[in-house]
């Protein structure tokens, strides 16, 4: 906040997907602490209702409201319901995300298709619904995609999700494209290993895949091609979210960021 109190993102409306917990509560809440009204997405409806309570209990400037980000119906009605509450919407970001760990040939067709479905129906359908937003509200926009270390190098174990990621970095361009006239900028975010339920997750599982130990997982997996051995946080992610939304003018548009201690440099 500035000494006139207004915040970077003062009065702008913003959606975050995937934001009941972990990452994107991180961003949801850097982004009302920045004057941005808030839409809590996420599949879990009752603890995006409690999540925008604990931001604002008034209800004036944080709502939850329960989607599954892969379903088209559920999409468009809780993107109706930010507009008919807060009445625009000039920012996405396209969060929520699942992993699954196994190896190609032992990977079932439907943990494949629910990869897809979260990380790639979800992006495109909140993207179409937020750009039609936009662009009939005119005043542009920012669209924001959490990618991953994984949207530019790969490992094992992490077919679908290597594939989504990098997935998510083509479509970004495209709506860069297309947005550019409508001042709508579209960017992704590439964390590092992140400390949240997604993450400790997968370590039991990796463990047993790789058959090493939970504490290798973590130090010889995650963090060794860091360059301090640190975890990011999601106070760091947050701070890089905050950044592309508050960006004024389509210089910076159809841009991938990382921000992983090192653990990728491309
Ligand atoms: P998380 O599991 O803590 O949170 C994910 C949230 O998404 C949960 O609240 C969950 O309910 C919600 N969600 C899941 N499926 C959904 C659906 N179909 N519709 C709506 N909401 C749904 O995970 P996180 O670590 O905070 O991950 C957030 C994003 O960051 C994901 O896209 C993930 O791939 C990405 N990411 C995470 C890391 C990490 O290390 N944690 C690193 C890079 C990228």
């Amino acid at each position: 906040m500035g000494s006139t109190g207004m915040g970077a993102l003062q009065d702008k409306v913003a959606v975050v997907t995937g934001a009941a917990g972990g990452i994107g509560k991180e961003i949801a809440h850097a982004f009302f602490l920045e004057g941005a009204k808030i839409a809590i997405a996420d599949l879990k409806a009752e603890q995006a209702g409690a999540t925008a309570k604990e931001f604002d209990p008034s209800g004036k400037r944080a709502m939850g409201v329960g989607m599954d980000v892969g379903d088209e119906q559920a999409v468009d009605n809780g993107m109706a319901k930010v507009l008919a509450t807060f009445g625009r919407i000039d920012i996405l970001v396209s969060n929520a995300g699942i992993q699954h760990i196994a190896p190609i040939d032992e990977l079932e067709f439907s943990q494949w298709k629910k990869l897809m479905a979260v990380h790639l129906d979800g992006a495109f359908l909140t993207t179409r619904a937020a750009l039609r937003a936009m662009y009939k509200h005119g005043e542009g926009g920012s669209i924001i995609y959490m990618g991953s270390v994984h949207s530019k190098e790969a490992s094992p174990l992490k077919a679908p999700y290597v594939t989504a990621k990098h997935g998510l970095i083509g479509l970004a361009k495209v709506v860069a494209k297309e947005g550019a006239k409508h001042k709508v900028r579209a960017n992704v975010i590439c964390p590092g290993y992140v400390w949240t339920p997604l993450v400790q997750k997968q370590i039991p599982e990796t463990a047993k895949a790789r058959g090493i130990s939970e504490e290798s997982v973590i130090k010889d997996v995650m963090l060794r091609d860091t360059v301090d051995g640190e975890f990011t946080t999601t106070a760091d992610v947050a701070a890089a979210a905050v950044f592309f939304a508050s960006f004024k003018s389509n210089a910076l548009t159809g841009q991938s960021l990382i921000v992983s201690h090192g653990w990728s440099m491309e």
